[in-house]
């Protein structure tokens, strides 16, 4: 039998679904399931302690945590990441998000004990080593931008954009200019730019796109107004594609008196090829998991650093660190105009690591590099597929990611979903689906710079076959799928809003007590 790059069997050549779409992985119980709290996996000798020292505050009901021993507890994970897909066991291409490889460097790098077991609360004198690597940092991330000044401390892009957007009404409201309160964001922009303008306060205009897909600069000119406080702005956008007019848009929003925050999330597609500060941008946030290739850790530990033009510098958040006669010193405290702390510490220390050994690494020249192929591989794979795929935008080639609709899916009783889940039975994450919201079913995919065209010559191949199946009527394959993954389909919308996350012992449950 055929088995897909997961070591799974594959519906590949053979037309519709397998019989039998048995996964090789087992069901895994839960460790409270596996292990019982009569038992221990920890030889402890018995102690009699009278609990006199513990004044009042020794337990008294059971700890009710499973016994297990190790091998059952390495087990259990170790099988629990089988069902996990990663960048490390296969080709990611969820657009906008530049799943990009993690180098083993960084992590050897990272875990350096000097960088490693630093506390924040430490003596700032005893970690001048970090300053300095916060400093470098902030320096690689000040040439590539060609910016004035950066906050380190944001904790991913989301975040970075709302200290962004602090920095601009703190300047506005010190330049007496606090009652702008409209935040213009083009109608193909990620979620978290209007949401982050919505939460601080801001009334969200949106601006229509072109038909190709970009931003026109009248009608920036036409929703501008002296209550516009911004502009949010993604380049290259989430259509994959650089915005041609973004200096004439950088010049009217200024010459309206409003700020230009830029979605820094696509730089990986010109890092060392643009600098954003030449093209007007006031602020904008770089995700070090995406562009700088730290891991993309389910929620976090992250990183998204904001980098600030000369009008905003002087509103940056604290800590940042400042190069003084007695060398580099941390500034903890909010002074002038400066921004007060936007976490409680100094940020992800780990990810500072990780980041600045993959840019030393990599040269300013070897980043150009990563950027341009990046790009090569996008077109490359867009290309390849729009012999069969359609292609909503046309006009130009695309940047790091390449954008479908479901067009060519239309009549064939195939979704954009089900098309998804599909990949999944042939071992791929699938693409990032209906986003941008402008395209009709839209499929994105950004292959990055890390796959080989081995690689990406097999993932085209998936993709082709898939759509010529799709195109010639079995739709079985699709609406089904996925059969051979550890799990089917799912409601993802309950699974979001009403994840179950404590353990009821199977004897409390409502229906064990019938
Ligand atoms: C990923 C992304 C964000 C948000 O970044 P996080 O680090 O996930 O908070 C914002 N905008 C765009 C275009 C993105 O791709």
């Amino acid at each position: 039998m055929a088995m897909n790059n997961q070591g799974r069997p594959t519906g590949i050549g053979s037309a519709g679904v397998a019989a039998n779409g048995s996964s090789l992985l087992p069901n895994e119980p839960l460790l409270f399931e596996i292990g019982d709290a009569d038992h221990s996996g920890v030889d402890l000798p018995d102690v009699e302690i009278d609990g006199s020292f513990l004044g009042g505050f020794a337990r008294k009901s059971a700890l009710d945590l499973p016994g297990l021993t190790e091998p059952e507890a390495v087990r259990h994970y170790v099988r629990l990441s089988r069902l996990n897909y990663s960048i490390d066991s296969g080709m990611y291409p969820l657009g906008s998000c530049t799943m990009k490889h993690n180098p083993r460097l960084n992590e050897k790098m990272a875990r350096l004990p000097g960088f490693a077991d630093i506390h924040p609360l430490q003596p700032v004198s005893t970690v001048s080593g970090a300053l300095s690597l916060m400093d470098q940092l902030g320096h690689w991330l000040l040439t590539l931008t060609n910016m004035e000044a950066v906050a380190l401390s944001p904790k991913a892009g989301a975040h970075g954009e709302m200290c962004g957007m602090m920095a601009i009404r703190a300047a506005q409201q010190a330049a007496g200019q606090g009652h702008r309160n409209i935040v213009l964001v083009p109608e193909s922009a990620h979620g978290t730019n209007p949401a982050t303008a919505a939460f601080l306060g801001y009334q969200v205009k949106p601006v229509p796109a072109r038909a190709d897909g970009t931003v026109d600069v009248n009608a920036v000119k036409a929703a501008l107004s002296p209550e516009v406080a911004a502009i949010m702005l993604t380049n290259p956008n989430t259509c994959g594609l650089f915005e041609p007019e973004i200096i004439e848009i950088a010049a009217a929003v200024h010459e309206a008196g409003a700020y230009f925050y830029c979605d820094g999330a696509n730089f990986n597609a010109i890092m060392g090829v643009v600098r954003p500060g030449d093209l007007g941008i006031d602020a904008m946030h770089i995700n070090l998991h995406k562009t700088f290739s730290t891991p993309h850790g389910g929620g976090g530990p992250g990183a998204g650093p904001v980098v600030l033009s000369k009008a905003l510098a002087p509103f940056a958040p604290v800590p940042f660190v400042r190069k003084g006669q007695g060398g580099l010193a941390l500034v903890e405290h909010a002074e002038g105009g400066h921004l007060g702390r936007i976490t409680a510490f100094h940020g992800q220390m780990g990810m500072y690591v990780r980041a600045l050994t993959y840019m030393l690494s990599h040269g300013a020249d070897g980043l150009a590099q990563a950027a341009k192929d990046a790009v090569l591989n996008a077109n490359y794979v867009k290309a390849r597929l729009q012999a069969v795929f359609s292609v909503p935008f046309d006009g130009q080639p695309c940047m790091h990611e390449a954008l479908f609709d479901d067009s060519f899916l239309k009549d064939t009783g195939v979704s954009t979903l089900d098309f998804a889940k599909a990949m999944i039975d042939e071992g791929y994450h699938p693409m990032t689906m209906y986003f941008p919201l402008v395209v009709h079913g839209a499929m994105l995919i950004e292959p990055t710079e890390s796959e080989s065209k081995a690689t990406l010559d097999a993932f085209c191949d998936v993709m082709l076959d898939l759509a010529t199946d799709a195109k010639a009527g079995n739709a079985a394959r699709f609406t089904s799928a996925p059969t051979r993954a550890p799990r089917r389909r799912l409601d993802e919308t309950r699974a979001a809003r009403s994840p179950i996350l404590t353990y009821t012992p199977r004897e409390d449950l409502p229906q064990a007590a019938e």
